[in-house]
């Protein structure tokens, strides 16, 4: 998929398999984080995850490991409807499936050209029939689709899915980021508030879930908002990526990445040095970066979503 707010539509810079980093590196990580760094929750997500072959077994390598809290996948949905299953009987704690519109034409348009809401809609009916815990992504764009934001309430309502929406973030490889565009969570609560009979009532949530939860007034549903545009949460943010080439980001926003898939291979470091290079690469997170982005200064040097995983 090519989603627009994104992907790039064209020149995707596709990785060699050889630059990759291999199940048993991404586990070898994985075990360094959690059990001598702190580390209690891991989310796969991407590109897209499920075109990974046997991806269940990294599922199952990770979620063995001990005091590790939760394995989660973000997907796109379109490949994993038949791999449920397995991926729960691997250890899958939950899913977040992601999904911006339920009319097909709209889909076809925001996902690139892509026919595929059927599949996703397949691909959420199987993950709720197996008692997955379910999270349906959705990114809210003005002029694109902020006119379904009640239809994914009831949605939510009508499932038991936690619905997410996430404001549009200045990480798109289309270059069509303008604050115009974000819908902010403000604005999402205020509409939902006018439009809807039941109110919007706060979960308290840990706070460095990026998602503000609420629930409406007769308990039924749960909506999460992720502000990070409007109300940016950097100080409580504890969260760090790894990409698929080994890079370790401390921040969505920020361009500096360290090459852990070197120290894994070249130089065959022991693990006491790999964390010592991640304990050093932690000092360098930079503070509160978002404030700066909003000034649009940095907008050309920015990261794009579908290298670094959201
Ligand atoms: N391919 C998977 C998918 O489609 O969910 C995983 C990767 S995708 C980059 C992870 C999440 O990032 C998705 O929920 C997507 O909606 C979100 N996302 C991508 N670009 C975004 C942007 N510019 N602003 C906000 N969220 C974005």
């Amino acid at each position: 998929m090519r989603c627009v707010y994104c992907m790039p539509s064209n020149n995707a810079n596709w990785l060699d398999q050889e630059n990759l980093l291999s199940y048993e590196q991404i586990t070898r990580l994985a075990k360094i984080f959690v059990l001598s760094l702190g580390i209690e929750k891991i989310k796969i997500t991407g590109g897209e995850p499920t075109i990974r072959r046997n991806v269940e077994n990294l599922v199952k390598s990770l979620s063995s490991i001990e005091g590790l809290r939760s394995v989660s996948m973000t997907t796109n949905g379109l490949l994993i409807k038949d791999k449920i299953k397995i991926l729960k009987d691997s250890g899958l704690e939950s899913l977040n499936i992601s999904l911006d519109t339920f009319k097909p034409d709209r889909f076809k348009a925001m996902s690139g050209g892509i026919d595929g809401l059927y599949k996703v809609m397949d691909a959420i009916k199987s993950a709720l029939d197996e008692n997955l815990m379910l999270k349906i992504n959705t990114v809210i764009m003005r002029g694109w689709n902020d006119d379904e934001i009640l239809q994914f309430v009831k949605f939510s309502r009508e499932t038991g899915c936690t619905v997410k929406f996430i404001e549009f973030m200045p990480l798109d490889g289309t270059g069509i980021w303008a604050e115009e565009i974000v819908v902010s969570k403000r604005e999402m609560i205020d509409k939902i508030n006018k439009d809807f009979i039941h109110h919007l009532s706060p979960i308290n949530n840990d706070k460095s879930d990026p998602a503000r939860l609420y629930t409406f007034d007769d308990g039924i549903g749960v909506i999460g908002f992720i502000p990070s545009i409007t109300e940016p949460f950097c100080q409580n943010c504890d969260r760090v990526r790894i990409t698929a080439d080994g890079k370790l980001y401390t921040c969505l926003f920020d361009k500096s990445s360290y090459n852990l898939k070197d120290l894994l291979e070249e130089e065959k470091k022991s693990d006491d040095e790999i964390i010592k290079y991640i304990r050093n690469s932690m000092q360098k997170k930079p503070e509160g970066i978002i404030k700066i982005i909003r000034t649009k200064l940095l907008r050309p040097t920015l990261n794009t979503m579908n290298t670094i995983g959201g």
